[in-house]
């Protein structure tokens, strides 16, 4: 079914054609090529100092940080039940007993105040999503998890650019993951990177990265030969996909500028409507700037939600819900029973308006009248 307005729509930037004609003519499509270090540059510049690499996708990315971390069988590793498979299914891939934490009502972001209680003597790893690129508690976070010895990986899949206390999110925990994906502020279709704070892990990931050889050690003259040496996989994008991303990426402050009026304008003609219906609206803590990455509304009830949703369609408007709570699903029953009320409660209710760049005026006004109209307003 086609929708007048869809829930995502893939914006171009401008610079991305050039920049892919010149991949091609650069004769280097494969990974790693000139518009690969570019983008790498970039964002080492602009997250003021880690070291970043591209990977095909965040799902490889937190592949790469289960790899990293050595997680086996022996390991546990919590995250959040509220969040998208690819967050616990690496962890998985690795045997390792994924143990799910619950929510806080007000962000939708693992709640520090009952993490604690989640830690054993066997947790290798906490991994947290800054949900809708609004940071999680991160001093509580990290004071709980250095208390116990844990390591933390931030799932940045929201958040690039986001900040906490003025220091950017993917900068608090060990490693950190970002999408380049079609749905994210920032794409190349399909992409993501691996942001690495702790200098120790900088090696071994370029050699996992490279199917477990050390030809980045080659190409940089420190061994005569490439060999095997470690496991790992095939985890560089082509350098096409990068040559649309940097397009992307140097015209950052644009998109966010963009995003953040598609937010703003939601915020300024729902919030009187979700006071007077017992709609909620997406909150940020003062500590927090948050990325723009989406808007969203939390229903009174899943009756309510649906009935939105239909009412949305029949003007011609997708809007969507997720996510399915992972403790629930069929592959996290299987870890074991865990409490997580309000991300039962929460994900039951929530629905996300259509969100991307370009996202005119005239058709957010027409989503905020369709919402109006369901609530009985004008
Ligand atoms: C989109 C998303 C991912 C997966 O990203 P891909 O680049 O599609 O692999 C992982 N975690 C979260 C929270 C996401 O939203």
């Amino acid at each position: 079914m086609d929708f007048r307005i869809p829930f995502n729509r893939p914006c171009l930037a401008g610079n991305e054609y050039k920049y892919i004609a010149q991949a091609i003519a650069n004769g280097h499509a494969s990974g790693d090529g000139p518009f690969t270090r570019k983008c790498h540059e970039l964002l080492e510049r602009e997250l003021d100092g880690p070291r970043v690499l591209l990977t095909t996708s965040c799902t490889h990315a937190l592949e790469m940080a289960a790899l990293l971390l050595d997680c086996s069988p022996e390991d546990e590793v919590i995250v959040p039940s509220f969040t998208f498979v690819s967050t616990a299914n690496a962890f998985a891939l690795r045997g390792s007993r994924l143990v799910f934490a619950d929510i806080s009502p007000d962000t939708l972001n693992l709640d520090e105040s009952r993490l604690e209680a989640l830690i054993t003597p066997r947790t290798k790893a906490i991994v947290v999503v800054h949900y809708a690129g609004v940071s999680c508690d991160m001093d509580s976070i990290l004071a709980t998890a250095s208390r116990h010895g844990v390591r933390v990986v931030e799932d940045n899949a929201h958040g690039l650019f986001s900040r906490y206390k003025g220091t950017y999110t993917g900068r608090f925990g060990c490693l950190a993951t970002l999408s380049f994906h079609e749905t994210k502020n920032f794409t190349c279709g399909e992409g993501g990177a691996l942001v690495i704070n702790d200098p120790a892990f900088v090696e071994r990931a370029l050699i996992i990265r490279e199917k477990g050889t050390n030809r980045s050690q080659f190409f940089r003259g420190q061994v005569d030969k490439y060999t095997w040496v470690d496991i790992g996989s095939s985890y560089l994008p082509s350098d096409l996909l990068a040559a649309f991303l940097l397009a992307q990426l140097e015209a950052r402050e644009e998109i966010q500028r963009k995003r953040r009026r598609v937010w703003e304008y939601y915020w300024q003609h729902l919030h009187a409507l979700a006071r007077e219906n017992n709609v909620r609206l997406p909150v940020v803590p003062p500590k927090c700037e948050q990325a723009y990455h989406m808007f969203y509304l939390i229903l009174p009830s899943l009756e309510c939600r649906q009935a939105l949703i239909t009412h949305l369609k029949e003007q011609g408007i997708l809007s969507v819900f997720h996510y399915v709570p992972l403790h629930l699903s069929t592959m996290g029953m299987k870890f074991g029973a865990c409490e997580c009320p309000v991300t039962e409660d929460l994900s039951s209710r929530l629905l996300r308006l259509p969100f991307y760049n370009d996202l005119t005026k005239d058709d957010q006004a027409h989503v905020v009248g369709a919402v109006e109209e369901f609530f009985g307003r004008n």
